[in-house]
């Protein structure tokens, strides 16, 4: 049996009155776990992440960034209650989120937007909605080059290819929809009308592909509706769909095998499979707690289970890993790009690729730690001036070659050319060609007041953007603003 010791300690969030306590991250048989007391409330403990050496090995990829250089709140009461950004704030708006009504034409007994139920409307105006996409695109050093309109519903409004040509003018490469697809499952034409005002990639909720998946969560059989809808964005011609399923215990925690072999037979459409493990709002009883919570390598062993052990949880590796190539091609391009300076232990990815019947992850033809060590090696070099910025960037192309194993490549994939493109190139068109050949597997792990952790927070590069110009973390948002926001700017239905 191994010792309890404790990795750090941190702040965390009481999870019944919301103030900040003193929390440790203990290592404990294996598992991380977060415990805290409040003087009040007494004590809390939840599973932090369930495998305590991938934990260790994701710490490895932090990578701190600067924030940005025009914050919107000063540091008064401390983090997470100057939100924001703040001048302590690490990472840039990488993508913001903008919700447009509570409104939505669906009552899911999980939804976390708690849509309508309130009795109160809140869908800020198109000018309002203006005024936020200003704000983003005048964050420094890095304008935010990505947004998501959310919800509520957001089709449920008449306007919203109205706001899409908005943010399209402003100049955001990635414009993206969450929804539930039911617009789209009624209408071809009306994706096409969503495509030709500037919608590039479509967030749909989607939760397995068995009726009961959809039962449980959504309170009826959602799954034709979904399949209509990825047939209609296939016929309007708008190709980057994203499937967001919220993984929980008993619900759906079966469907992720299933799920990517989906993805693969419609991989000219869905590009990614974004997995949300389940959040807890309000009180949670600490059996029901220990029960129900999944953390990320919990994901990864399910996939590594219904994939008969074809991707396995050494084939993922964490969000701010891919630092270093945003460091490489803004030195190569001599452009400042945004960096996914994010916490390592709140998301993961890898590519997948397939042959045959056989899914192949990318690790398993591209040494990518070998690479991004090497990356990291050159950055360090230009950093103490031994080399110039040119130079290490030619130094990596030279090199690239021995970092690809072509032979193990699935067939028809030259990935040392896809690699070279998307390092030189970095534009929109490389990694699309990129994408062309792949489905992304990825997990993001939102937190709630049981699992919160500030060191994630303030590394936060997924935010919402508010009415009153604030620019606020995902998590603090859906943690402590949400409820009083909603109020404020609302009205009675
Ligand atoms: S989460 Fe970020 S913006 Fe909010 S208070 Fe903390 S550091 Fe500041
Ligand atoms: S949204 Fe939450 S889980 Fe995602 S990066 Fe931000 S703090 Fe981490």
């Amino acid at each position: 049996m191994e010792a309890k010791c404790v990795i750090k300690t941190t702040k965390s969030l009481c999870p019944i009155c919301l103030n900040i306590v003193e929390a440790e991250v203990l290592l404990e048989n294996g598992r991380v776990m977060i415990e805290k007391q409040c003087p009040e409330h007494g004590m809390f403990r939840d599973t932090y992440w369930s495998d305590s050496e991938l934990f260790m090995k994701f710490e490895k990829f932090a990578h701190d960034g600067n924030g940005v250089e025009n914050p919107h709140t000063n540091s008064l009461k401390g983090c997470p209650f100057d939100c924001g950004l703040c001048p302590n704030h690490k990472t840039t708006t990488i993508l913001a989120n903008i919700d447009v009504t509570n409104r939505c034409n669906m009552k899911c007994p999980i939804c976390f937007a708690n849509a309508s139920v309130s009795g109160r409307l809140y869908e800020p105006s198109l000018g309002e909605i203006e005024k936020m996409l200003r704000i983003l695109r005048e964050e420094r050093p890095v304008p935010c080059p990505a947004v998501q309109f959310s919800g509520g519903e957001p089709t449920v409004r008449e306007d919203l290819p109205q706001i899409f040509r908005i943010a399209s003018s402003l100049g955001f490469s990635q414009i993206q929809v969450a929804t539930n697809g039911i617009k789209m499952a009624n209408s071809v034409d009306y994706c096409m009308e969503l495509k030709k005002s500037g919608l590039k990639t479509i967030y749909l909720q989607f939760d397995g592909l068995t009726p009961d998946s959809y039962i449980k969560t959504r309170g009826f059989n959602a799954l034709p509706i979904k399949l209509r809808a990825i047939e209609n964005l296939r016929k309007s011609g708008l190709k980057s769909v994203v499937l967001v399923p919220t993984l929980a215990k008993g619900v759906n925690d079966d469907q992720m095998g299933v799920m990517i072999d989906f993805a693969f037979e419609n991989s000219d459409v869905v590009k990614c499979i974004n997995v949300q493990p389940i959040s807890f709002a309000g009180r949670v009883e600490a059996e029901e707690l220990h029960n129900m919570r999944i953390t990320i390598p919990d994901f990864f062993k399910l996939v590594e289970e219904q994939t008969d052990g074809q991707i396995t949880r050494h084939d993922f590796y964490p969000v701010p890993f891919v630092v270093p190539v945003s460091r490489f091609i803004e030195a190569w391009k001599n452009e400042e790009y945004v960096e996914f300076t994010v916490h390592p232990h709140c998301g993961a990815g890898t590519y997948l690729f397939k042959e045959g019947d056989r899914i192949i992850p990318i690790t398993q033809f591209f040494d990518v730690e070998g690479m991004f060590e090497y990356i990291e090696e050159q950055i360090e070099e230009v950093r103490k001036g031994r080399i110039g910025k040119a130079k290490s960037a030619v130094g990596l192309l030279a090199k690239l070659h021995t970092f690809v194993d072509n032979s193990k490549a699935p067939e028809g994939v030259n990935p040392y050319k896809l690699l070279y493109n998307v390092l030189t190139r970095g534009d929109l068109e490389s990694t699309a060609e990129f994408h062309r050949n792949t489905v992304f597997l990825g997990v993001m792990h939102f937190q709630d007041a049981y699992n919160f952790d500030i060191e994630r927070v303030c590394r936060c590069g997924i935010h919402y953007v508010l009415p009153d110009g604030k620019v606020v973390p995902f998590c603090t948002y859906n943690t402590l603003y949400r409820e009083e926001f909603e109020k404020r700017y609302s009205r009675p239905l």
